[in-house]
């Protein structure tokens, strides 16, 4: 095997057919490629031929997937071990309206929102899952926030492994609390928030033989790697002066400063754009450390209606300021306001987002207008979640429940009679003239 988990705090190693999610530092583990082996190997032709052909059915998840596609920089496995729906291959949209509201020519959103489960945990879910049963895990498990557990549920399912999910009662959308009982998750409602259910999941995992799956988990983020790979190939390997995304457990951020570290020193990139990650201003600590030069530690009760970002004690801390400095990168922060907007226009022109998705378009369009994005970079924004994730927050914003909703497309009540809906009709063609 020619990776290793290593500890991101003080490089000891450890094999990765231990069951291990931290080091015994208390830091966190990353799973270690031997770049050196592997530069000889990788090159842009062999993940460029791997593209060519339409996907079928009988062919390899190695091949069909927009993760094991890059599999040698993520988990090097036999093609019959790996639990793959496939995922990835996400379309990479540019729209000039949404451009042009963020101030930029180029503009592109990488919507992970259309994996199969309508986000990118998905990325992260088949590496994690594959490994599982490599271990042969009894059972898998998360804390979640929403999303992990619809992923943690598919992909179980998929593999046949029972899983567990611990929710924050009251505190998860509801279409992925849906997902999650739909395919078949234990699902147990936690009387508190996401933080306190991420530690009790911890000690449950400890104690018995059940597998991992929060995103302190190394071998997801090494899935979740592949956003950042198909990002830079889609562009030919030249990659775009700056990827944005939402930031809350900062899994994707620490995942995507890794990818690109690995990109470089591979030579497969020439250039690192910088990673701004976007955070809600009521679920700000990591924003809160970045100000202070992460001199400290903050951590904080976390609101926002963006769920997936409602976290108040980051998992990945450490690893997430590991790509500030490899990227040269930065945190900013969004009001709930600002991140519905931002959804409407997504929304309006007929992609749709979930609300912590919005967050990367409304972050991208306040750097632009503080002058630290220039108007004439290329930008990729991601859309980590399917707008069908959360409708009542979409609902609240378009029927009056969301103060100051700037773009609201609210209902119209009309009699049922032919001349009350002919004279609206014609009023609703004028006014959109
Ligand atoms: C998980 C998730 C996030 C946050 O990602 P982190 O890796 O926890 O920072 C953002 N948006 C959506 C839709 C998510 O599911
Ligand atoms: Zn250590």
């Amino acid at each position: 095997m020619t990776i290793q988990l290593q500890c991101a705090r003080c490089a000891a190693v450890y094999a990765t057919h231990q069951v291990r999610y931290v080091c015994d530092c208390g830091g966190l583990l990353d799973v270690s490629h031997d770049l050196e082996a592997l530069r000889p190997e990788l090159n842009r032709h062999l993940f460029d031929g791997r593209l060519e052909g339409a996907p079928t059915p009988d062919v390899a998840p190695t091949i069909n997937s927009g993760v094991w596609r890059y599999r040698e920089l993520i988990l090097p496995v036999m093609a019959d071990a790996i639990v793959s729906r496939p995922e990835g291959n996400t379309p990479l949209y540019h729209h000039p309206r949404i451009s042009g509201w963020v101030g930029l020519d180029a503009l592109y959103l990488k919507h992970e929102g259309e994996n199969p489960t309508g986000s990118f945990k998905d990325r992260g879910m088949t590496v994690g899952v594959t490994q599982a049963r490599l271990l042969g895990a009894q059972a898998v498990a998360c804390a979640s926030t929403g999303n992990t557990s619809a992923a943690l549920a598919a992909y179980a399912a998929l593999a046949g492994i029972p899983a567990i999910v611990f929710i924050p009662a009251g505190k998860i959308a509801t279409g992925k609390l849906a997902q999650a009982l739909a395919y078949g998750a234990r699902t147990l409602q936690v009387a508190g928030d996401f933080d306190a259910a991420m530690q009790l999941v911890r000690r449950v995992c400890d104690e018995l033989n059940v597998y991992l799956l929060n995103s302190l988990n190394p071998f997801r983020l090494e899935g979740q790697k592949s956003i950042v790979f198909e990002i830079v190939q889609g562009f030919r390997w030249r990659p775009p002066d700056w990827i944005v995304l939402p930031a809350g457990n900062l899994g994707n951020t620490a995942a995507f400063g890794k990818a690109l570290y690995e990109l470089k020193h591979l030579g497969l990139i020439e250039s690192v754009p910088r990673v701004a990650a976007v955070q809600a201003a009521g679920a700000n600590p990591f924003y809160q450390s970045f100000q202070g030069g992460f001199r400290e530690r903050v951590t904080l009760q976390a609101e926002t209606v963006a769920t997936a970002i409602r976290i108040g004690a980051p998992v990945s801390y450490e690893r997430a300021i590991r790509t500030m400095g490899w990227t040269d990168g930065l945190v900013t922060q969004v009001s709930d306001a600002e991140i519905m907007d931002a959804k409407a226009m997504v929304d309006g022109v007929g992609i749709g987002c979930e609300p912590a998705s919005a967050a990367a378009v409304a972050g991208t369009r306040k750097l632009v207008a503080e002058g630290t994005i220039h108007p004439d970079q290329t930008v990729v924004a991601v859309l980590t979640g399917s707008l069908l994730k959360d409708p009542t927050a979409t609902f609240a914003y378009h029927t009056g429940e969301w103060p100051d909703a700037a773009y609201a497309n609210r209902p119209f009540s009309v009699e049922a009679e032919l001349g009350a809906v002919q004279s609206m009709i014609e009023e609703i063609i004028e006014s959109s003239q």
